[in-house]
């Protein structure tokens, strides 16, 4: 299978190493012509401005909206790709896919010092609720009728994972844990799309 991660600046090597312990090999995208064949596209958490602007500085913000909005290529931004994939972003205004019919407030929880951890039920996956990391996390604030939510914090029903076809978006950092069934979900969206 081919899976590409968007290799700007955040967690690349965090997503490689997940990938490659379920088989796959991610390639690295850091320019368009790294995109030819790729099936899904991990955009990693780290700073949505930053990844924002070197996504308009290599030519990479195009090529990639429109392999998603084709259907050829799922997607999956984990925190700051959750805010990148997004349509509206509160109170900001930077580079972003525009793909998601999602409304973001990043920081929700404030800044670094409030990072942690929560269990949660995520409707995509079985079993037991997944071990969440927020760091800086953004939540969504509302989403459009074609998107399904997949994820709400316990505590106050804010929405942390969303699912809109092929593009999957999750506020908090599964590469950071070693429970790999968002990731392996991720892999079975890859496929729908190669079918
Ligand atoms: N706060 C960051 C942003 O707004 C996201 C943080 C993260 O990806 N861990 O881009």
């Amino acid at each position: 299978m081919n899976v590409g991660v968007l290799a700007l600046q955040g967690d690349v090597r965090e997503h490689v190493a997940a990938l490659r312990e379920l088989g796959v090999d991610a390639k690295l995208v850091k320019l368009p012509k790294d995109l030819k064949d790729v099936q899904g596209l991990i955009i990693p958490g780290g700073e949505s401005t930053t990844i924002g602007k070197l996504m308009v500085i290599f030519d990479l913000l195009e090529p990639i909206r429109h392999r998603i909005q084709a259907g050829t290529m799922a997607a999956w931004g984990t925190c700051a790709g959750m805010i990148l994939l997004s349509k509206n972003v509160n109170d900001h205004d930077q580079p972003l896919l525009n793909v998601m019919d999602s409304r973001i407030q990043r920081n929700s929880f404030g800044s670094q010092i409030d990072s942690f951890e929560a269990d949660i039920p995520i409707q995509c996956i079985d079993g037991e609720p997944f071990p969440a990391v927020f760091i800086r996390a953004p939540t969504v604030e509302s989403v459009g009728p074609h998107v399904e939510v997949l994820a709400r914090l316990p505590a106050d029903g804010r929405i942390v994972a969303i699912q809109q076809d092929t593009m999957f978006a999750t506020a908090f950092h599964p590469e950071i844990v070693s429970d790999r069934r968002l990731h392996q979900h991720f892999l079975t969206l890859c496929n729908e799309v190669s079918a």
